[in-house]
């Protein structure tokens, strides 16, 4: 599984054939793969009659769509604040994703997802269950709604004997539309089908393709008897059975890593097609390698290390206090606290202020004070929470005091830690001394 959330397809078309959007799932065919943006599954007659395994359809992806790019940088390791309130110099941390994952979800995304009427209450149950399978690797929520228009993902049960799914975000592409079908699910289907079926058609959801025809695939193929094979089961061409099967993504168009035969994303492969490489059983279940890549792709949040240490400013003895927590607040927001402190009985009085870098060039203001002559106006702790798109993480924060005749100053320092704030983090700072004396 994994890898490959693949865009090559978008260079080769033309620009009518990429405008056509994904098909209505009555309308699609099991065997006219020409115009079906979706990859589809055929079912298991029985228990794991081997013999009469159906496979999936890889089909283009939907091209016509203009996503907004993917975040990368989401799972970035946070650096530690030393106790100086300094930073280790990082540079932009990237994982090794490019455009070639532009269908997945970003990490961290809440996919809602609208489960079609058309089935019992156990099937149902059954696909939620399986797909949250995926929550435990990946970082990602599946919510369950049921409004159809406003789901990102919409599950139907269309009894036609096909299960498919569109890959990633594909599914925005067309909102009027089913984005996966299960074809087959009924109520004496057994656990194992399910989960084969629903992590498999899932897998598909968060952007990931068909492990057989990974580039690191180390399969050499026994033609004839892989045409024959395909031909008896799914009535396929020499032709079909190339793109379907033997061909594999390329390497610019994918990514992808180790070769896993036992990816819930591969077809069931027996020893008797291959020449050389190890067939590939009837896998039910997410892979060790499965469970691996999907925390890559969709990595969990790094939890930074609280932080305790003192700032100098290096105006007049300045020292700031400072603690970091991460995970204590909502995500979306970043808390500061500004405090007037002491250092033994000495009180640091008038007026302090710390300016949080925003977009634009702009600053957003706390300050503290207890020497004005409106009462209501003294403050000496203040607490405010920023939405994380309201700091620009690249600058650094500034201090501000009043000086010689209360004259409002801005220091000659800024605190540079921002890179390794992140939202849910709490700064609080108290200003423990302003003067040498
Ligand atoms: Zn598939």
């Amino acid at each position: 599984m994994k890898k490959i959330p693949f865009l090559l397809a978008i260079l080769l078309c033309s620009s009518t054939l990429c405008a056509q959007p994904p098909v209505k799932i009555t309308e699609r065919p099991i065997k006219n793969i020409g115009n079906i943006n979706a990859l589809i599954v055929k079912p298991l007659p029985g228990k794991y009659d081997l013999g009469k395994i159906k496979i999936c359809l890889d089909q283009k992806p939907v091209t016509a769509v203009n996503l907004p790019p993917r975040r990368n940088t989401a799972g970035s390791p946070i650096p530690t604040i030393s106790q100086d309130g300094t930073i280790p110099q990082v540079g932009i941390v990237q994982q090794g994703l490019t455009s070639a994952t532009d269908k997945m979800w970003n990490p961290g995304d809440i996919i809602s997802v609208y489960i079609g009427t058309m089935t019992t209450e156990f099937v149902k149950s059954k696909v939620r269950q399986f797909a949250k399978t995926w929550e435990q690797f990946a970082n990602v929520k599946f919510n369950f709604i049921n409004d159809f228009k406003t789901a990102n993902v919409k599950v139907g049960f269309l009894y036609n004997g096909q299960s498919w799914s569109l890959v990633g975000r594909d599914a925005l592409a067309d909102p009027g539309n089913y984005t996966v079908n299960f074809g087959w699910f009924n109520d004496t289907t057994h656990d194992e089908e399910f989960s084969r079926v629903v992590i498999h058609e899932f897998g598909h959801v968060l952007g990931f393709l068909h492990e057989h025809k990974s580039p690191a695939s180390t399969l050499q193929w026994n033609i004839d008897k892989a045409n024959q094979y395909f031909y008896d089961k799914n009535g396929w061409t020499a032709a079909q059975v190339n793109t379907q099967v033997i061909s594999k993504y390329t390497q610019s168009s994918t990514n992808f890593s180790a070769y896993d035969p036992l990816s819930i994303m591969h077809y069931m492969i027996p020893q008797e097609l291959l020449l050389t490489g190890v067939a590939s059983p009837l896998n039910t279940n997410l892979s060790a390698t499965d469970k691996l890549y999907a925390r890559i792709w969709y990595p969990f949040p790094p939890t930074g290390i609280n932080a305790i240490g003192e700032i100098r400013t290096n105006d007049d003895c300045d020292r700031v206090a400072f603690t970091v927590q991460y995970n204590v607040v909502p995500a979306n927001v970043v808390e500061f606290t500004l405090q007037l402190g002491q250092t033994g009985n000495k009180k640091v009085t008038w007026w302090k202020q710390i300016g949080i870098p925003k977009p634009n060039n702009a600053e957003t203001y706390i300050y503290v004070q207890n020497h004005s002559l409106i009462a209501s106006e003294n403050k000496t702790s203040v607490t405010v929470q920023i939405p994380i798109t309201d700091i620009d993480f690249s600058k650094g924060i500034s201090f501000w005091k009043a000086k010689i005749l209360g004259v409002h100053t801005l220091l000659n320092y800024k605190w540079n830690v921002l890179p390794a704030i992140r939202g849910g983090c709490r700064i609080t700072l108290a200003w423990n001394a302003d003067s040498c004396l």
